[in-house]
């Protein structure tokens, strides 16, 4: 069982008195982390099944990482793009080469890549579909998580994300996720886009239907639509393939990428798509003061090297395996479903998770519930067989006693 003392007590108190409170946080004050593990302000450990929403699927400090940050932050931070400088071209040909787009424009979190995404498709829709002025539609899904800019949540069902922050942006259609005829009847002439995560992450890890993902593609195919592959979360290895639609072997026209491409050191995001389409983007169209600044594009470098020398898609998938398997094999009436792909895992249960949340932060792991009812366990892709083994134990007793 962990130890608080009145040193994690303080640092809520302060957390609480002087910040905002728009978190819920789990009561674990993080002073060290490094690979799979966390160390609170009170020397306790825990296995971390969290890994900052899919932010360090190569683990906390990953020391290639780090260095890469060290030497460049001795060389050049920041430039802007009112000049160039020498390591986002780096960033560019190495995005280029990992996922075969021609052009990657930066930015810096994810909401932003969304916007940028967002803002090229109804640019397409106007200039290239010949959609009239102002009428473009992009059809997002029910229980989506893009996002919290006033655009993006424009863009959400969920009430909770949206309450008393109209007025919101038009141009969004919803549709149930998962539900290919729906999707096509409400495809029109002034769709420009559809906007998805191939698996809904934040809305307690949502796979799709099998063969949903290639239908709806194909869809768009047919009606001249694009498609937006909002890979934030699934992307980087962490569903066991480089990116979720590669499962489908489909290609989204454009995709956005943000969270691991950054390592866990450092925000770096982008959208990426070929040149046919981005060279909509014309100079003052659109940019961001830190985005493709040398010392992210330095860490991004580093990040993505990480993930494919080390072959972490090919680890999230033996790993996810064998904790599928192992939780597959817990007998508890309280687990309603067990679902997700390579390291990206969702436990459903009859019951709000939080308690099994806290159970297991008891035995040392640190793992949130999401939608209330759903158990997220994403540990870094680094995770091994002790680790592994650790996990399951744990998860046994949390489940037993909770
Ligand atoms: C986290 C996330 C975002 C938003 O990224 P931020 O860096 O928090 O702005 C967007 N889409 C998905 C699928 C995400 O998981």
């Amino acid at each position: 069982m962990r130890k608080l003392t009145d040193r994690s007590a303080a640092f809520i108190a302060d957390e609480e008195r002087f910040g905002a409170h728009n978190y819920h946080p789990l009561d674990l004050v993080i002073e060290h982390a490094e690979g799979a593990w966390l160390t609170d302000v009170d020397g306790n450990r825990y296995l971390d099944c969290i890994s900052a929403y899919s932010a360090v699927n190569q683990g906390h400090g990953h020391p290639r990482i780090r260095q890469a940050l060290i030497d460049q932050a001795q060389k050049s931070t920041l430039t802007s793009r009112a000049m160039r400088n020498d390591q986002l071209p780096r960033l560019l040909k190495k995005l280029h080469d990992v996922t075969g787009y021609g052009m990657a424009l930066p930015m810096n979190t994810g909401a932003e890549a969304v916007e940028t995404a967002i803002k090229l498709a109804r640019r397409w829709g106007y200039e290239r579909k010949g959609i009239s002025e102002n009428a473009a539609e992009i059809i997002v899904f029910s229980n989506n998580f893009h996002g919290r800019t006033t655009t993006i949540i424009s863009a959400s069902a969920t009430a909770e994300y949206r309450r008393s922050f109209g007025p919101f942006t038009p141009g969004f259609v919803f549709v149930p996720f998962g539900d290919a005829d729906a999707l096509e009847l409400a495809i029109t002439p002034n769709t420009c886009a559809i906007l998805i995560e191939p698996i809904q992450g934040e809305g307690g890890v949502i796979v799709p239907p099998e063969g949903y993902l290639k239908r709806a593609w194909a869809m768009c195919k047919e009606h001249e639509v694009l498609f937006i592959a909002d890979e934030i979360q699934t992307g980087f290895c962490r569903t066991g393939e480089m990116f979720c639609v590669d499962h489908d072997g489909i290609r989204a026209d454009i995709m956005v990428v943000g969270k691991a491409l950054g390592g866990g050191f450092y925000p770096v995001s982008a959208a990426l798509a070929d040149e046919s389409l981005m060279s909509l983007f014309q100079p003052g169209d659109h940019g961001s003061t830190f985005g493709g600044n040398p010392l992210g594009s330095a860490v991004a470098c580093a990040a993505l090297d990480v993930l494919i020398d080390e072959k972490l898609a090919a680890k999230a998938r033996y790993a996810g395996a064998t904790i599928m398997q192992a939780l597959r094999s817990v007998a508890s009436p309280q687990i309603v479903d067990i679902r997700g792909r390579g390291l990206l895992i969702g436990v459903e249960l009859d019951r709000p998770a939080r308690a099994l949340s806290y159970a297991l932060l008891e035995r040392g792991v640190a793992a949130k519930d999401t939608h209330e009812r759903v158990l997220r366990i994403a540990p870094p892709l680094t995770i091994n067989d002790d680790e592994i083994a650790y996990f399951v134990n744990a998860f046994r007793g949390a489940i037993a006693a909770s």
